[in-house]
């Protein structure tokens, strides 16, 4: 326990008076930062895809949007957030860069570190370079603001031309609702190593194999498809929901003695020593920028893997199977 954590009263809100805000892409997190920042009483834009849903929905919401070379190209604009996908920054940055090198004084914000640790995008000598990370979906964010709660959020300056850059990005998570839960220090490198981590090889990647190897170990087995789901799909969440609210111990405490004894007699034989050793390697991916480098050519080739990927899980059984038995379950939405 020795992360730095900050809280509304390290904060100052006061920091982003007579600055106006770019939010660029009102997706998921883009509409909740600029609802929350309006809120807040601060000067937002939006910018998005002219004419495209999200840019329509940004004007149901009271915003008149712009191009992100419109938000760029505005004098008053001080800060651009980057909340376009991770995959598409690169060349959203490129189109606006000319306009960021013009100013005086010039936020460019993150909510993800993946552009700046990889170098995709290489911001010039006159910005702050911040990163305001909520750790939830933009929707939380903006629910959990409206009720006077905020979700806890990460901050990380990578580069501090003004000197300010740390107090500004507080202010900003304070204006998002982030200083309400606690806002976690970090770097764009933590973030972005562990973020990728996580995903390819827990919460993504691992379950989802752990999930559809148990369940085509129960089929070939002979077993009912649809008991199978039960039993290696449908009851993560129970289990999953315990551990998120009251951890390891309680969801032990919580199921029974013989599920208890199996957790751990049986547990690390399929999680084991070898499994762990490819975490580490899966890790050094990461860190060497191997990853990196080999999902920005996927998505230059047009996303052969991942298309060949995701029609082969849409061909797999606990998936059809899925489908009729959450059709019987009406409060699953
Ligand atoms: P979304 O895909 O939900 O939204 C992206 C928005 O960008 C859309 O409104 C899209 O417009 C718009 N957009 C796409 N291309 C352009 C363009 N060329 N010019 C202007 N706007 C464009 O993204 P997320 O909110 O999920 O992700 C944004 C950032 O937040 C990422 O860095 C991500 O890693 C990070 N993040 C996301 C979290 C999440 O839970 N979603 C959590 C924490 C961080 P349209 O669809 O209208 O065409
Ligand atoms: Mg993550």
């Amino acid at each position: 326990m020795s992360a730095k954590i900050y809280y509304k009263d390290d904060a100052d809100l006061g920091l982003l008076e007579g600055k106006k805000i770019a939010i660029i892409g009102y997706g998921s997190q883009g509409h909740a930062h600029a609802l929350n920042l309006r809120d807040s009483g601060v000067d937002v834009v939006v910018a998005d895809v002219e004419g495209s849903p999200n840019w329509k929905q940004a004007e149901k919401d009271g915003f008149s949007p712009v191009t992100p070379l419109d938000a760029a190209r505005d004098e008053k604009v001080v800060w651009l957030q980057m909340l376009v996908p991770d995959t598409i920054q690169k060349k959203v940055y490129e189109e606006i860069e000319s306009e960021i090198k013009k100013k005086d004084e010039m936020v460019l914000g993150f909510a993800h570190g993946f552009n700046i640790r990889f170098d995709r995008i290489v911001p010039p000598e006159n910005c702050d370079v911040v990163m305001v990370a909520p750790k939830g979906p933009g929707h939380l964010v903006r629910d959990v603001f409206v009720d006077g709660k905020g979700v806890p959020m990460l901050i990380a300056v990578e580069k501090d031309r003004s000197g300010k850059a740390h107090d500004l990005g507080l202010a900003y998570a304070k204006g998002i609702g982030g200083t309400r839960a606690g806002v976690i220090e970090t770097t764009f490198a933590e973030e972005t190593e562990t973020d990728l981590f996580g995903e390819q090889v827990v919460l993504c990647g691992g379950a989802v194999e752990l999930i559809k190897k148990g369940f085509e170990t129960l089929v070939e087995a002979g077993y009912q498809p649809e008991i199978a789901y039960f039993e290696c799909l449908h009851e993560l969440k129970l289990i999953v929901d315990l551990i998120q609210d009251k951890g390891i111990e309680y969801m032990n405490y919580s199921i029974s003695d013989t599920a208890e004894y199996g957790e751990y007699s049986r547990g690390e034989r399929i999680v084991t020593g070898e499994t762990k050793k490819e975490m580490k390697k899966i890790l050094d991916e990461i860190t060497s920028g191997q990853f990196a480098d080999e999902w920005i050519k996927e998505n230059e080739n047009g996303r052969p893997i991942f298309k060949k990927k995701q029609e082969e899980l849409s061909g797999h059984l606990i998936e059809k199977v899925g489908k009729k038995l959450r059709g019987m379950m009406d409060w699953l939405k």
